[in-house]
């Protein structure tokens, strides 16, 4: 069981509790990503195996300090003096460290993954969200085409129960209603089932980074099984461009690992949309599914103005919605409201920012911030709620600069990884 916590102002290890170190260089940047990225996992840990109150989470910082053989090492603190006070039972959240015990215990960071994501899946469950998956698909790709400039459609059929790999114990499903819903895909399954594929892809498939993520943009049933939607964004000539490109009609592809996206926040409130290239899947079928009464304001980073023209045939859910604007001449009244007659917005407006490849980091997120800015100033709107998905030096600079100019907390303002920078 993974509850085994210490609750101490005093660590002891090594005394009475011998936890194993590991001594790999590498768990230093590991560390850092999940205290940077995962914090929220950290929290529904702590939720999960401790004594900790869900009320109390919101008063405490968490970091993960070590990793060791056996388990993860949590260090938690108040959030600041206001917060040092009480919970409902007037307890004073003090410093102290949990220790959260793996499934397994490990000899090697390359096994830390595995249990990382046994103790999610057992959290998860316990607090009754929708979890990753560690499961393989099989899709065959029945067509693919261009639907802007630089984005790639694969479209993609999964016969039902077809799946007859004995490994496999469940059977195929595809989630049809959850926005953002993303698949690892196995660039390696392709590129040793066709030797002809460009040179290059071979080789590169079967180093370590021979996987992408790629997000489902739609599913839905037919008669003959579970048709989806994939698109694959082409930043020249990359490894996952260069994998879709290469794939031909009839051919199996393969998914080793999915996972749902952190939306829920969403369902009300004014929300402001962030996509960039990589994300804009994830935002259009957020569209499309969209159930909060209130239609969200979309910024859209693109690198090519044409490829904002990805929004065009995308209508969000209102049963009374047209299609959107996504005008790429102007950049803050690209938009095609109508106002129904009972005041309601029946569309969402987007806010299109075209770059150059020098833009990013602190740039592209000062020049994001400064737009949405711009837009508040002129519109009298109050953003509740975020969400967006962009490369990671972004993602790090954007996060603080929206938190502040909307004043809004770390559960309001989900701002994802979806790919690095070289
Ligand atoms: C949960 C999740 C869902 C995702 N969904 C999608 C999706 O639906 N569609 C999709 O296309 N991608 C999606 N991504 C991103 C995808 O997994 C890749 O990381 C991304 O497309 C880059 O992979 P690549 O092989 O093309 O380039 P890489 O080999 O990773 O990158 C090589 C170089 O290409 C350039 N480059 C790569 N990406 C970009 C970019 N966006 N803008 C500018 N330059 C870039 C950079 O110079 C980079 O250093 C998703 C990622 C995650 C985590």
């Amino acid at each position: 069981m993974a509850n085994i916590f210490l609750s101490s102002a005093h660590n002891s290890y090594g005394q009475d509790k011998p936890y194993t170190s590991l001594n790999a260089p590498e768990l230093k940047d590991i560390i850092s990503h999940i205290n940077e990225e995962h914090i929220d996992e950290l929290l529904g840990f702590l939720q999960t195996f401790t004594p900790i109150s869900t009320a109390e989470l919101d008063n405490i910082e968490v970091q993960l300090t070590t990793v060791y053989a056996e388990g993860l090492e949590l260090q938690v603190q108040p959030k600041n003096v206001e917060s040092q006070s009480v919970n409902a039972q007037n307890h004073t959240v003090q410093n102290q460290t949990f220790f959260i015990a793996f499934p397994a215990a490990i000899t090697h960071p390359d096994e830390l993954q595995i249990q990382y994501i046994a103790l999610k899946q057992r959290a998860d469950k316990k607090l009754g969200k929708k979890t990753i998956k560690l499961i393989k698909q099989t899709f065959t790709v029945e067509n693919r085409y261009k639907v802007s400039e630089n984005m790639l459609r694969l479209e993609l059929r999964m016969p039902e129960l077809s799946n007859n790999d004995p490994l496999n114990k469940q059977p195929s499903s595809v989630p049809i209603n959850d926005a953002g819903y993303a698949y690892l895909f196995d660039l390696t399954h392709n590129s040793a089932a066709n030797n002809s594929v460009t040179t290059g892809i071979e080789d590169n498939a079967r180093s370590a980074r021979a996987h992408r993520y790629y997000t489902l943009r739609k599913a839905w049933q037919t008669p003959t099984g579970i048709q989806a939607w994939v698109d694959v964004f082409l930043h020249g000539d990359t490894l996952g461009g260069s994998w879709a490109q290469s794939l031909q009609v009839g051919e199996t592809i393969v998914t080793k690992r999915e996972f749902p996206e952190k939306v829920d926040h969403l369902r009300d409130g004014q929300a402001l949309l962030i996509a960039d290239e990589t994300s804009m899947p994830t935002v259009a079928r957020l569209l499309e599914l969209w159930e909060n009464p209130t239609p969200p304001l979309v910024v859209c980073v693109t690198h090519n103005a044409a490829d904002q023209r990805y929004f065009d045939n995308v209508k969000i859910r209102s049963g009374i919605g047209i299609g959107i604007n996504s005008s790429i001449n102007n950049s803050t009244d690209g938009n095609n409201e109508r106002t129904t007659k009972n005041g309601v917005k029946d569309n969402f407006t987007v806010l299109p920012i075209v770059i150059d490849q020098q833009c990013s980091g602190q740039h592209l997120a000062s020049l994001i911030d400064s737009t949405v800015g711009n837009y508040l100033t002129d519109q009298p709107i109050k953003i509740d709620k975020v969400w967006g998905a962009l490369e990671a030096s972004t993602v790090k600079a954007l996060r603080p600069m929206l938190r502040e100019r909307l004043d809004l907390s770390r559960a309001e303002v989900v701002i994802k990884v979806y790919w690095r920078q070289d």
